[in-house]
């Protein structure tokens, strides 16, 4: 077989002996764990904002971005909930270019996935420490999870990812909640799909055990916009586009029929400094109908400290190596308006 070992992996359970979460942090997780779940569970009103940069590819940066949105959550506490954005896998459109942390802990340097398990680890814990805010990351590789699942107090299934059997039955072992995104294509019914099996239990090989699982009835819908036939945006975070999969949601039996809406993607096609006027948008659409007010509880925004992107050589601070990001300033601007008007 056309393989190279080049070399074996440090084991999950040696990993977190290595780089464990302190006590104190871990009561700081249970407590935001519980935070975000009374979200889910309509225990409370509180409106989830998921926020960071696409690509979490510099500690010192990210770790400067949260500092800053716990202040902001400090100003904000009353009616919003900030998850930071800390994505350390990435999926490419055609598998060529940045890959992530996890692959490559120094973006300029060539892979090395046993360190990049440390990095991500690392960087999840010190970003905890430092900011008292835990992290959502995509769940990009399902075999990945028993490195960080102790960390993460949300997790994304991409587009690219959502039909995908392994993650749907991994997703129905976590007991945070999962946002499962449409699919490039736009089919709400993979989405539903997803959502539906991952709230279900089920027997299957998992970190080399056969396990069961008792479904996550946390598990929801993120709305991405699609791209159509010619590559064109197709956004779907409209007033019409939301009671649509409103309806559909409804005619499922699924726990916590929730919707966050990714402003970014291809809601903005990709134009980041639209991202404040879509989720005030959304915002909007919720004032106009209590469907909506019940069953949008979130946004996905990507922000950085600096706006747009950069090569992964332009080494500029704080700036986007993947999709384009809304600068520090705007985003401020941005989480303090949603504040006043969700
Ligand atoms: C992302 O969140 O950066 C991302 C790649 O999203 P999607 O899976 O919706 O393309
Ligand atoms: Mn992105």
């Amino acid at each position: 077989m056309a393989f190279n070992k080049n070399a074996r992996l440090p084991t999950p359970e040696a990993v977190l002996e290595t780089i464990s979460l302190p006590t104190k942090l871990k009561k700081i997780k249970e407590e935001r764990d519980t935070e975000i779940r009374e979200i889910f569970e309509r225990r409370s009103d509180k409106f989830l904002l998921v926020i960071g940069p696409c690509s979490a590819h510099d500690e010192d940066a990210v770790c400067e971005f949260v500092s800053r949105l716990a202040k902001l959550q400090e100003a904000v506490r009353e009616t919003l909930v900030l998850v930071p954005r800390i994505y350390t896998n990435k999926p490419r459109t055609t598998g060529e270019g940045y890959k992530g942390m996890g692959h490559q802990p120094d973006p300029r340097k060539a892979p090395d996935l046993s360190e990049g398990i440390y990095a991500v680890r690392q960087m999840h814990i010190r970003a905890v420490r430092e900011s008292h805010l835990t992290a959502a990351d995509e769940m990009l590789y399902p075999g990945n999870l028993p490195y960080v699942e102790d960390l993460l107090s949300y997790i994304a299934v991409g587009a690219r990812s959502v039909e995908n059997q392994q993650h749907r039955l991994t997703c129905s072992g976590v007991d945070v909640p999962v946002g499962m995104k449409n699919p490039t294509g736009g089919d709400l019914s993979v989405m539903l799909n997803a959502i539906h099996a991952s709230q279900i239990p089920h027997v299957f090989i998992y970190n080399g055990w056969e396990v069961s699982t008792g479904g996550n009835a946390m598990t929801h819908a993120v709305l991405r916009g699609a791209v159509d036939v010619n590559g064109r945006s197709m956004p779907n975070y409209h007033f019409e586009d939301l009671m649509y999969a409103a309806a559909l949601y409804g005619q499922r039996q699924l726990a916590n029929p929730t919707i966050v809406v990714d402003t970014n993607h291809n809601n903005s096609g990709k134009q980041f400094s639209q991202q404040p006027r879509i989720g005030l948008d959304v915002i909007q659409s919720r004032r106009n109908s209590t469907i909506l007010r019940d069953m949008i509880r979130g946004l996905m925004v990507e922000s950085f400290l600096a706006e747009g992107a950069q090569g992964v050589n332009d080494g500029v601070f704080g700036k986007s190596i993947t999709d384009p990001c809304l600068g520090w300033e705007d985003t401020e601007a941005f989480v303090k308006e949603l504040a006043e008007r969700t």
